[in-house]
């Protein structure tokens, strides 16, 4: 059987828009055309704001079309670990956050009349390991005393015991993005990477395809927003890379479900016109903790015969909640949305609202929530050196994933670190061996036949284009006195 070593999702169409060719003045630019970029465009549009959007590709291909696109509010074990980095009227205000997270996405879906396969899908956590079992009766007094309509499944056939919870639903979620790009298509510029900013009195001045964008709000949405301090993130964070499949099944079933044992599982039903499928995710591991990118493959192929394989990564926080708001406290006109902690169908789009709401200085119950600066406690801090350290394991093991790989070739070329890969033609294709965003080494993902940074996540293309983030720059290596393209 012919396998896609791509996400399922991708294979939707997706027409280029216009690039930016002129110098443009806006009041709000957003930087990012994922489900963050497209929820706020729609959000600011929606409230007659003179907002523009750039992509550097084309919208809706990042991270959020690799994801299972589950819309929940049962998130694995999300309000235990709020619970545990903060505290309870914490974790009941995110859970209240993301189950109106729930109806604002599907509101928008019903109200566009976006076709995007949306089912709804009762949402199932569970464990197979008994020894965890209280973890489950945890989640299930929280939910209980927080109102929710929570049912406990005791010994059914697929888990031993497990939670489920109704008003959830699953969709495509390139074509949900299709959607809003089509009716905002006149202020999106795609193929329009921005390369950096500078501010100048009260405007930002953006540099695009050699114009630039004058606005006075900039919101990023890139899914890691390295722009803005390099080192805001690594500290605050870590970067989760999960193995995924898709493949056609006779029936859906309409449940999703996720586990809260190692392996990680989770998985989802999808029905487009022709097929069903099941899409099954197995195995998630901090990127830093990445011990062979073939290994976790062949280990996800070892449950099913996919047709399509691929891999996504997402940005776990130290408290658990999600970063939308100002990067500097007393600015309101700089605005960051990432950190989802994989559950970005439901932030991203709540994400949209809250930017709107800074921006227009309307109230919003969730800005403090989300606020990128809130408190400090005891419990988060200790967490920032597990992730710094991460970072640095990252770095120093960098490359020897490929050891054993007789087709990679490490070597300096005129006094430049170069990695090579010898393709099925014997084409050689050679890329400096640096991530330009902390000057990690590479490791080659064979399968999906990318370049792909451990440190924070960064991917390249065979002939290293960014595909992915935080790095903002390719490694292309151009011959012998060029390079770096900063
Ligand atoms: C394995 C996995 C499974 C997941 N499953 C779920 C799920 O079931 N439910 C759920 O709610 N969430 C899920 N998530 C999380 C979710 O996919 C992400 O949190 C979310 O998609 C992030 O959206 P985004 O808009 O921030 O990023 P993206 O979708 O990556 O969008 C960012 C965009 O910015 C663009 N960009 C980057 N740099 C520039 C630049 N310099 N100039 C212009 N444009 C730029 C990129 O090209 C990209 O299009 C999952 C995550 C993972 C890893």
């Amino acid at each position: 059987m012919f396998m896609k070593n791509k996400s399922i999702w991708l294979d939707e169409k997706n027409k280029l828009l216009k690039k930016v060719t002129k110098d443009l003045e806006c009041d709000v630019l957003i930087v990012g055309g994922g489900i963050t970029g497209l929820s706020t465009l729609y959000q600011l549009h929606k409230n007659k704001v003179n907002a523009i959007l750039i992509e550097k590709n084309k919208c809706g291909e990042g991270i959020t079309s690799k994801s299972t696109a589950k819309i929940t509010y049962l998130q694995e074990k999300e309000y235990l670990n709020i619970r545990k980095f903060g505290n309870l009227s914490i974790a009941n205000k995110y859970l209240k956050s993301q189950m109106n997270a729930v109806n604002i996405l599907k509101n928008i879906i019903t109200k566009e009349n976006i076709v995007c396969d949306l089912l709804p899908s009762a949402s199932i956590l569970f464990t197979n390991d008994l020894n965890k079992k209280d973890i489950l009766f945890d989640e299930y007094k929280f939910l209980k005393n927080a109102g929710v309509n929570v049912e406990l499944l005791k010994e059914q056939k697929e888990f031993k015991l497990a939670l489920k919870v109704q008003n959830t639903y699953v969709f495509h979620p390139l074509k949900y993005l299709l959607g809003l790009k089509n009716i905002l298509q006149d202020y999106i510029y795609e193929n329009s990477p921005m390369k950096n900013f500078t501010k100048e009195k009260d405007f930002y001045i953006c540099n695009v395809n050699k114009h630039v964008i004058k606005s006075k709000y900039l919101i990023i949405a890139t899914h890691y927003p390295y722009f803005i301090y390099p080192l805001f993130l690594p500290f605050k964070s870590h970067v989760e890379t999960s193995y995924i499949g898709a493949i056609k099944v006779k029936e859906i079933q309409n449940v999703n479900a996720i586990n809260i044992d190692k392996p990680t599982i989770s998985y989802r039903y999808h029905r487009n016109q022709n097929n069903n499928y099941l899409i099954y995710l197995f195995n998630s591991y901090p990127s830093y903790n990445i011990k062979n990118i073939q290994y976790n493959f062949d280990d996800l192929l070892s449950k099913y015969n996919f047709n399509y394989i691929w891999s996504n990564k997402d940005i776990i926080t130290s408290d658990y909640i999600p970063l939308i708001g100002k990067v500097n406290q007393k600015d309101d006109t700089l605005l960051i949305a990432c950190g989802y902690n994989t559950w970005g169908m439901t932030n991203g789009t709540l994400a949209g609202v809250i930017l709107k709401d800074l921006i227009l200085k309307n109230e919003n119950e969730y800005i403090e929530l989300f606020n990128p600066h809130r408190d400090l406690n005891l419990n988060k801090i200790t967490r920032f050196p597990v992730d710094a350290c991460g970072s640095l394991k990252a770095i120093l093991k960098s490359n020897q994933d490929n050891v054993n790989n007789s087709k990679i070739i490490y070597t300096k070329i005129h006094n430049k670190d170069v990695a090579i890969y010898k393709d099925e033609n014997n084409k050689e294709h050679i890329v400096l061996n640096k991530c330009p965003h902390m000057k990690c080494g590479l490791v080659f993902n064979a399968v999906e036949k990318t370049w792909d940074c451990l440190c924070h996540g960064s991917r390249y293309d065979l002939d290293g284009k960014c595909l992915e983030g935080p790095s903002n720059y390719d490694i292309t290596y151009k011959g012998t006195d060029i390079n770096e393209e900063k």
